[in-house]
């Protein structure tokens, strides 16, 4: 009886194994053929100076209008993409995408003297950055835009640098080319703030989980990981900033950058050049 029993059990979690794969391919399928028949866009989101309140630059945000379905958001198929080896093709039409985007902002609003170039941050999936190719991937888009390397921030997340050196030496080699390197989500995983020192990064932000807590232990944390960083020579941007208590907070504790809803939502491209040139972080055209 017990034994049968298991039998039925097995039955029931393969046809539901059965069903899970049957499910995957269709996902993978339908994301592959949205990269190929352009369903796919990005969003820029403000990454904002703290001290001015002015734009520094955007984090670009892939998004995925699935004919029939609607907006499948990131979480739901860069994991898929992840296991299917498909995230190559995402991050490359993202690098490719976002670099065109810039250097088409820049090309017609040339800047202000005196204010910094504006940056764009593209989240770059650790599976990809173990691969190789990820280094020729990164330089073609720059050579395909003619953006400076300078403008280009990489983020990774902290799991990648650690378990992984081949990702290590591809981020080693990306940083000598001139682009910057942010530690995305930091906090969540299990880097300890003094292995900062010896990573090939500029940038640290701090995950909302932290920014956003009313802990006081959260809070504390934030206060250590922006003394870190800065000892150690990093810029630190703060996520999910949804309150203006917590901006006032991150600026007293002289957090260099922010970007959450208070500031701004991910905007869509036209909206994130108009405010470009608003901003004054580039001058207007003409
Ligand atoms: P992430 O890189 O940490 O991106 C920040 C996420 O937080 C974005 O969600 C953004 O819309 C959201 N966010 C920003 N401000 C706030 C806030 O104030 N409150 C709240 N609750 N959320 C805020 P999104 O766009 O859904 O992206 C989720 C994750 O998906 C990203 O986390 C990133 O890991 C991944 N992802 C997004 N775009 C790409 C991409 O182009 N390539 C790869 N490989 N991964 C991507
Ligand atoms: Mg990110
Ligand atoms: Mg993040
Ligand atoms: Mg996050």
């Amino acid at each position: 009886r017990a034994k049968a029993h298991g039998r039925g059990r097995a039955e029931i979690f393969d046809e539901t194994l059965r069903l899970q794969l049957a499910r995957q391919a269709e996902l993978e399928a339908a994301i592959s053929r949205g990269l190929a028949g352009g369903e796919m866009h990005l969003l820029y989101q403000p990454v904002v100076d703290v001290a001015s309140e002015r734009l520094t630059g955007y984090e670009a945000l892939v998004r995925w209008e699935r004919p029939g379905v609607g907006l499948v958001p990131p979480d739901r198929f860069i994991p898929v993409a992840e296991r299917s080896g498909l995230i190559g093709d995402v991050d490359r039409f993202v690098l490719g995408e976002a670099t065109r985007q810039l250097a088409e902002w820049l090309a017609t609003a040339p800047g202000t003297p005196g204010r910094p170039e504006p940056t764009v941050a593209v989240n770059i999936s650790g599976r990809h950055l173990a691969d190789r190719r990820v280094v020729a991937d990164v330089a073609e888009a720059l050579a395909a835009s003619g953006l400076p390397a300078r403008l280009l921030v990489l983020e990774v997340t902290e799991t990648v640098l650690v378990d992984d050196p081949a990702a290590y030496d591809h981020l080693t080699e990306l940083r000598g080319m001139g682009v910057g390197i942010a530690i995305d989500d930091f906090g969540t995983g299990y880097t300890s703030i003094g292995q900062l020192r010896s990573m090939p990064v500029d940038t640290l932000k701090i995950d909302r989980s932290f920014v956003a807590s009313a802990e006081p232990a959260h809070l504390e944390l934030v206060t250590l990981m922006i003394r870190a960083a800065h000892t150690f020579g990093l810029t630190v941007v703060a996520e999910g900033v949804e309150e203006p208590a917590q901006l006032a907070r991150l600026r007293a504790e002289a957090c260099d950058r922010a970007q959450g809803y208070l500031l701004s939502r991910p905007l869509p491209a036209a909206q994130a050049g108009a405010l470009l040139r608003r901003d004054g972080v580039t001058a207007p055209a003409g």
